[in-house]
């Protein structure tokens, strides 16, 4: 049997929709554009939604439209995707790690505190594989110290997350100054290539909104540029596509809480496995199903786990690498082994295992099988 790790969820309406597009002659900068953008900010409950052309553009917009600049910090959590931490780097700011909770696997609020200098302008967290991070905490923490909060919600539409302080249930992508999405094939929703930025701050918008485009100015006349800008312009074809996607995100959400819950199931006899926590104040948006092996096993092991599983058709992978550790970050900053425990340990042990909405219950079995024989014979050999 052979199941990937990723497919995107594409049925008849999205290919109309998109063919719809074709048939006219206005592929960028069209009706669609805006249809998605409004549903969008509708959906999370937010003001402005700017669509652009992948995750990382929207990251690098947002933390330009902060004026964050050459020698600031932002500090971020070393477990996640590369983006989170090289979109300051675009701007000549420094990514200052934190190590992350073992649960949650997200930035630790209790470390934040001892990062900051004089230096620090932001903090990034990122609500890794779907599951929120620790808001309520991060956000008092950047109220004493004056800083903005960029959240990457990349991984997490949908997902809510209860504030004490607020007394209420609020959607991800809502916590920071701005939020962040991205539509690459292997999220909750896709449009080929996307990103999106939500955000209540009219400013914000409308730096966003030039910087995708050129820089051009308010009134968007073609030739007349006020500010430095990008071509971060997402096509009217994407749009339609993310236009059908995000009118679907309900059904997709349930979709993907069904295939957690029957891995859940089929895992959970697996003794050697850590399986995903979820929070008792979080509605989780799944983006990834990413077991733990325990702490017996060591990264070799994990690898030739991975090895085994991919020699008997299951996809998987290693999300993620702690981010410090790659030749980048060593290089340009000095991270070295040992700076992010947590993280670096819980790097070593995670599997990636396929995830998407029509996962069927016959290949989680199988999924589950030939996980359970490689965590078997690879803790017995060695
Ligand atoms: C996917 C992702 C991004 C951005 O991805 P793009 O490929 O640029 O769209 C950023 N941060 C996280 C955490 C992600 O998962």
């Amino acid at each position: 049997m052979n199941v990937p790790l990723a497919r995107p969820d594409i049925t008849k309406k999205e290919r109309q929709t998109v063919m719809s597009v074709l048939k006219t002659p206005i592929l960028s900068l069209g009706p669609w554009l805006s249809k998605f953008e409004e549903a969008f900010a509708k959906f999370i409950g937010v003001k402005h939604a700017i669509a652009v052309n992948s995750g990382t553009s929207g990251l690098h917009l947002v933390v330009k439209s902060l004026g964050i600049k050459d020698g600031d910090e932002v500090i971020t959590s070393p477990f996640t995707f590369i983006s989170s931490a090289t979109c300051m780097m675009f701007e000549r700011a420094r990514p200052v790690f934190v190590d992350i909770d073992p649960l949650t696997m997200n930035i630790d609020p209790k470390k934040i505190a001892k990062a900051i200098t004089k230096k620090t302008k932001a903090i990034l967290p990122i609500d890794v594989f779907g599951h929120p991070a620790e808001w309520d905490q991060i956000l008092k923490i950047a109220q004493k110290h004056h800083l903005k909060i960029i959240e990457d919600s990349c991984e997490a539409i949908g997902s809510e997350y209860y504030s004490k302080i607020k007394k209420k249930w609020l959607e991800c992508g809502q916590f920071g100054e701005a939020g962040v999405f991205a539509f690459y094939p292997n999220k909750q929703m896709t449009t080929g290539e996307g990103g999106l930025i939500v955000t209540d701050d009219d400013k914000i918008a409308e730096l966003c909104r030039s910087m995708r485009n050129q820089g051009r100015g308010g009134d968007q006349k073609w030739l007349d540029h006020v500010r430095l800008g990008y071509n971060y312009r997402i096509s009217d074809i994407n749009c339609a596509l993310g236009y059908v996607q995000i009118s679907r995100i309900k059904e997709i959400m349930r979709k993907r809480a069904t295939v957690a819950k029957m891995y859940h199931r089929h895992l959970k006899k697996i003794k050697e496995i850590i399986l995903p926590y979820v929070a008792p104040n979080v509605k989780m948006s799944w983006q990834a199903y990413i077991i733990r092996l325990n702490n017996n096993f060591s990264r070799e092991q994990r690898d030739k786990i991975l090895d085994l599983l991919r020699k008997n058709g299951v996809g998987c992978n290693n999300y993620f690498p702690s981010i410090h550790l790659q030749p980048l970050f060593t290089k340009s900053f000095g991270y070295k082994r040992g700076d992010l425990p947590v993280s670096e340990s819980i790097s070593d042990r995670t599997i990636a295992l396929p995830f998407f909405n029509n996962l069927s219950e016959a290949q989680i079995k199988y999924v589950a099988k030939i996980l359970g024989a490689a965590v078997k014979q690879i803790g017995f050999v060695l």
